[in-house]
């Protein structure tokens, strides 16, 4: 056979191939017969070929039948571009007729010849001519009585005898499996895996080794690999059934071996040593030359060995990371391969937590456990009720009758999903793996009643809208309540990988953390410090917020200054706290930034509780609450102008780190405090701050006596911070774009409403993706980048950072690496992700 025909291909060591024209599976088994692997004759259809074949154009049957000799007994695989698009399932046996069967019967037995053939009319019936499988229903299990009973089922059927001619039988074949690709469902089932709508199909023909039959030697079919797919342990795992073939062995497991010797029962290991230990060879050599983890598809026919097939191990996140590390340790790929090999998002999935197995779990059922990790949240049944939540920082778990790509939004916004319908590879199964979101699937012993809003569980239990609930996508568990849930265990290869992240990349990464436990956190994460320590969540514990109430409602300087006074010992624990963890690495503390009315109580209630404590009359308390409200509380009191209108705050704040600074250093290793001014749009905001907290520390420094250096930085997040960054500069040591703020101020839309119209937005192409969650670079990263050109120029030494939701966002790192910043800071479970995206961004 000539093999210059770009339609079919006898795959050979040079025949021009490549995933794109013939599929991943036909580029693999080339790789294999280039390492000289037993592969069984195989020809290559390709994507043109196939496309053709499904519009009813003709192919050239004898030119694929070439290379497989007289009578030949096929096989056929799909073989699409990406192997993880999938495509319709192997058809086996073709060319099996009744002369064929007369000479396997001679040379297998005809037990083993009437099983081949049977399958292939069952298959082909089903398959291939459509027709209903229950007209098998009656056919005996015995082979060599039930293959005469299929025969006539199918000429009863059909009025036609059963299709001897092999080219007849693999045409046929070889047509409908091109049908099926191109049918609708294929292709939506495809399409939510990601591939594009018009992904080619290629399919392979394959002579098939005869895993089955009357033979003096082992036969039989598995599947081998070297790793676990769950852990990536290296330990050999897989299947093995005697006298089968294709995927038989992973079927029910009735009489299925364990490839290496194995406590539970019996394996190839001991019943077939040589064919074990060719296995064993070729999956290695695999690993070895295809630089990746392989499953191999398997016959021992009469103790020869076959490979019909290499596949990517199946793995999630976790295994994922140990096999990129133990290939680059075994220097089989270089390590900055392995930082490549991993999405960067897919370290969520091995960052999740965990229901803390010692919790008292209230299960209310469980259903599929579609992606790991586990949330707990307020019920929403909307993707945009899921955006309002997150928008107001609460945790929900979005629950839906089943997903579908308008709930993508409402999926990344959720703490977790929850379906009544579904499996594993249910769009909300599929998509929640990919983003790593926890994820409970056709949970179907609920009942959904969505109209009303709720769903009831077996025991009759009624949850609504609001309340909490807890699910466990690691083991499809759905729990009432909010279980403790425990943090994630972070393996060594993770830790490895991250240490080459960190070798390469060229852009520091901080966490954006407020308390103590989150800058625990951040440390365990190996942040660079903390680029944002927002102090306002400080002020809410209850004994501070009274205090804090007192003050805002002081009358005269003396009561707020006593106020004050209460509340400085608490900062400034607080700060000493967060030196203490950060051992020295740099913390930067926000003066206070939210509009005072955010600690007081909202309901008449809180009013009546609040003028007890303050022993006030209730309608005093209320006039207050009244007088500090805003029309537009964003764009108002808040950040700087509250520094300016109120400096007590600001200089007791100063006061606390410097005090906390020189505590810290005592201890420990010597601290340079971060003090950075929020919201501010105004050179002279900067000047007025600046003067008093150079007073704050220049009294801490005579009162105590002790030297130590802080520097100042301002906030860019107001639009006009960063165009007028120029007058700013020379006054600071640093600035740090708050691009969560800045994209607010620079859309004109509302960080907190923006999620209810945010899909409808998305979907509609108004805006490519939602610019709270992906830094808009034509609009707000053009301020960001007049931002830094202006700064730079003014003030060549500037440090420039970004800590918006951003910095943690892959695709945003990137533009922030381009922009020229020092680093990138975000909340402590995205510096992973950050890290990694930062090192392949320099690799
Ligand atoms: C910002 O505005 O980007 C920011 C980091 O501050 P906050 O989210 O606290 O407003
Ligand atoms: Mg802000």
């Amino acid at each position: 056979m000539q093999n210059n025909d770009p339609d079919i291909t006898l795959i050979t060591p040079d025949a021009p191939m490549s995933p794109g024209t013939h599929g991943g599976r036909a580029k693999c088994l080339q790789r294999l017969v280039r390492l000289d692997l037993p592969v069984p004759v195989t020809v290559a259809l390709s994507f043109d070929a196939v496309h053709r074949l499904a519009a009813g154009e003709p192919l050239d049957m004898q030119r694929i039948l070439a290379p497989f000799g007289e009578a030949p007994l096929l096989c056929v695989r799909p073989s699409s571009e990406d192997p993880d698009w999938g495509g319709p399932g192997a058809i086996l046996n073709i060319g099996m007729n009744d002369s064929l069967y007369v000479e396997l019967s001679d040379r297998i037995g005809k037990r083993a010849a009437a099983s081949l053939y049977l399958r292939f009319v069952q298959a082909y019936s089903i398959h291939v001519a459509r027709l209903d499988p229950d007209m098998f229903d009656e056919v005996s299990d015995d082979p060599v009585t039930g293959l005469p009973e299929a025969l006539s089922a199918y000429e009863e059927e059909t009025d036609e005898s059963f299709p001897q001619e092999p080219a007849v039988q693999l045409l046929e074949v070889l047509r409908s499996m091109a049908r099926t690709w191109e049918g609708t469902s294929a292709r939506l089932l495809r399409q939510a895996k990601g591939a594009p709508a018009d992904a080619g199909l290629g399919l392979v023909v394959q002579q098939l080794a005869l895993g089955l039959g009357e033979t003096t030697g082992e036969s039989g079919s598995g599947v081998m690999q070297l790793v676990n797919g769950q852990t990536g342990e290296r330990k050999i795992t897989g299947r093995y059934l005697s006298q089968s073939q294709g995927r038989d062995a992973l079927g029910q497991g009735a009489g299925a071996l364990f490839l290496a010797r194995d406590a539970r029962g019996p394996s190839l290991e001991e019943q077939a040593p040589d064919a074990y230990a060719q296995l064993i060879a070729h999956t290695a050599l695999m690993r070895e030359k295809l630089r990746e983890e392989m499953t191999a598809e398997f016959t021992v026919e009469n103790g020869k060995v076959w490979l019909l097939d290499g596949v990517r191990v199946a793995r999630n996140a976790r295994a994922a990371v140990a096999i990129a590390v133990a290939l680059a340790e075994d220097r089989i790929i270089p390590r900055e391969e392995a930082l490549m090999r991993i999405e960067p998002r897919a370290l969520n999935e091995l960052l999740h937590r965990q229901v803390d197995p010692e919790a008292k779990r209230d299960r209310l059922t469980r259903g599929v456990a579609a992606s790991p990790g586990a949330a707990s949240g307020k019920i929403v049944f909307s993707a945009a009720d899921a955006q309002a939540s997150a928008a107001q920082g609460e945790a929900c778990i979005l629950v839906r009758r089943e997903t579908s790509p308008e709930d993508i939004r409402g999926m990344h916004a959720a703490a977790g999903v929850l379906t009544e319908r579904g499996g594993m590879t249910s769009h909300a199964a599929v998509i929640g793996r990919g983003m790593g979101l926890p994820c409970v699937v056709g949970a179907s012993d609920l009942t959904f009643q969505l109209r009303r809003k709720r769903i009831v569980a077996p025991d009759g239990r009624v949850f609504k809208a609001g309340d909490v609930i807890t699910i466990d996508g690691t083991s499809g568990d759905v729990l009432a309540g909010e279980p403790t849930l425990v943090e994630p265990a972070r393996d060594d290869a993770l830790k490895t990988l991250m240490t080459w992240a960190d070798e390469v990349r060229d852009i520091s990464v901080r966490a954006n953390a407020d308390t103590p436990a989150d800058a625990e956190m951040a440390r365990g994460f190996k942040a660079q410090g903390i680029g944002l320590c927002r102090t306002e969540h400080m002020f809410f514990e209850a004994d501070r917020l009274t205090v804090m109430r007192e003050m805002i409602f002081a009358d005269t300087p003396a009561e707020r200054a006593e106020a004050l006074e209460l509340l400085l010992p608490m900062q400034r624990a607080d700060f000493a706290d967060l030196f203490r963890i950060m051992q020295g690495q740099p913390v930067c503390i926000r003066l206070l930034d939210p509009p005072l009315h955010e600690f007081l109580p909202t309901e008449r209630s809180g009013h009546v509780q609040l003028a007890e404590a303050l022993d006030l009359p209730v309608s005093d308390v209320t006039r207050r609450v009244e007088a500090l409200s805003e029309y537009n509380p964003m764009l108002g009191m808040r950040g700087v102008r509250l520094g300016i209108v109120v400096p007590e705050i600001y200089e007791m704040q100063a006061r606390a780190i410097f005090e906390a600074t020189i505590e810290a250093s005592q201890h420990g290793a010597p601290v340079v405090p971060e003090v950075m001014i929020p919201l501010v749009s105004a050179m002279r905001e900067v000047e007025l701050v600046k003067a008093k907290v150079d007073a704050a520390a220049a009294a801490v420094r005579a009162e105590t006596g002790q030297a130590f250096d802080y520097r100042l930085g301002v906030m860019v997040e107001t639009p006009r911070a960063a165009l007028r960054a120029g007058d700013i500069a020379p006054l600071v040591s640093f600035l740090s774009f708050g691009t969560n703020d800045l994209t607010q101020m620079t859309y004109g839309l509302s960080r907190d409403d923006a999620g209810k119209f945010m899909s409808e937005y998305v979907q509609q192409g108004v805006f490519p993706e939602d610019p709270f969650h992906s830094l808009d670079t034509d609009g707000v990263g053009e301020l960001l980048n007049l931002g830094i050109e202006r700064a730079r120029a003014a003030n060549p030494d500037v440090v420039m950072s970004i800590c918006g939701e951003h910095g943690g966002n892959p695709e945003s790192i990137a533009f922030c690496r381009d922009a020229g910043f020092d680093y990138v800071s975000c909340s402590p479970f995205r510096v992973p992700v950050a890290r990694l995206a930062a090192a392949q961004l320099a690799v």
